[in-house]
């Protein structure tokens, strides 16, 4: 597809998205400035990360470290904010904290060790970006919305990872004590099996516990192309949002 018309169609589903946001915060009486959208771009060209910059979307998402990396590269000159969303593993600490803004997927504390050390061993990565509040890496609390008390921890059967609700505060405290860290909120891939609205809902009062503790914690990351209504509803600051946005993804994975 010529390069012109491939941005016409992301204009076009960038204002479906955005009108679908502001339908969703209309029936619940919030402001859709209110809720950022970040492009979830996995499986995509750079070429479309320039066009959405272009368009007014700076929030760009990866799951995979050495796709987000190059992608990064390729697209340092639009000063974008890059997130992580996926599963990290404690050796990419490194590699992610290079280009990353904002860590969605915190899960454990191991992690939050890997991640601090990689921050600290390189500060000026963080401190030239002034668009967060707070010096260091954000990070968010991926909740496992499946979880059940007693079950045990992230990952568990059907999960889609996250720690339990009763794992918060011991993993807030860890990030707290984290000085290349900052603690931003918390995140949530719905689950597979429920209705997404009492999800939401749950990490909407689990948020605000979190909050009341941590004031900086003030972000929800949740809501993708398919329950981001539901999501929006219940108070997410952040939506994820890649096929509504960008299409079947075309690159193997
Ligand atoms: C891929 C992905 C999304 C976007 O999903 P779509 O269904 O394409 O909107 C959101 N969050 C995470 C963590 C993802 O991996």
């Amino acid at each position: 597809m010529a390069e012109d018309a491939r941005r016409a169609e992301l204009a076009a589903n960038l204002a479906a998205v955005r009108a679908r946001i502001a339908a969703a915060c209309a029936t619940v009486g919030r402001d859709p400035a209110d809720v950022t959208l970040i492009a979830v771009t996995k499986g995509h060209p750079p070429a479309d990360v320039a066009h959405l910059a272009a368009l007014g979307v700076w929030d760009v998402a990866e799951n995979r470290d050495a796709e987000a990396a190059a992608k990064a590269r390729e697209c340092a000159a639009l000063r974008l904010r890059w997130h992580f969303v996926g599963q990290i593993q404690t050796n990419k600490a490194r590699s992610v904290v290079s280009y990353a803004d904002v860590v969605h997927a915190l899960d454990r504390e191991r992690l939050v060790r890997a991640l601090d050390a990689a921050v600290l061993a390189d500060p000026h990565l963080v401190q030239a970006r002034d668009d967060l509040p707070g010096e260091g890496l954000a990070v968010l609390l991926q909740i496992d919305l499946d979880s059940r008390p007693g079950a045990g921890t992230s990952g568990g059967a059907g999960g889609r990872g996250g720690i339990a609700p009763e794992q918060v505060s011991s993993l807030a405290a860890t990030v707290d004590r984290a000085e290349g860290l900052v603690l931003r909120g918390v995140m949530a891939i719905a689950p597979r099996k429920v209705p997404a609205g009492p999800a939401f809902a749950r990490l909407a009062e689990i948020s605000a516990q979190l909050r009341s503790r941590y004031p900086s914690a003030s972000w929800i990351s949740a809501g993708m192309s398919s329950d981001l209504h539901d999501a929006v509803r219940a108070g997410a600051t952040h939506v994820r949002v890649g096929r509504s946005l960008l299409g079947p993804r075309p690159l193997t994975r």
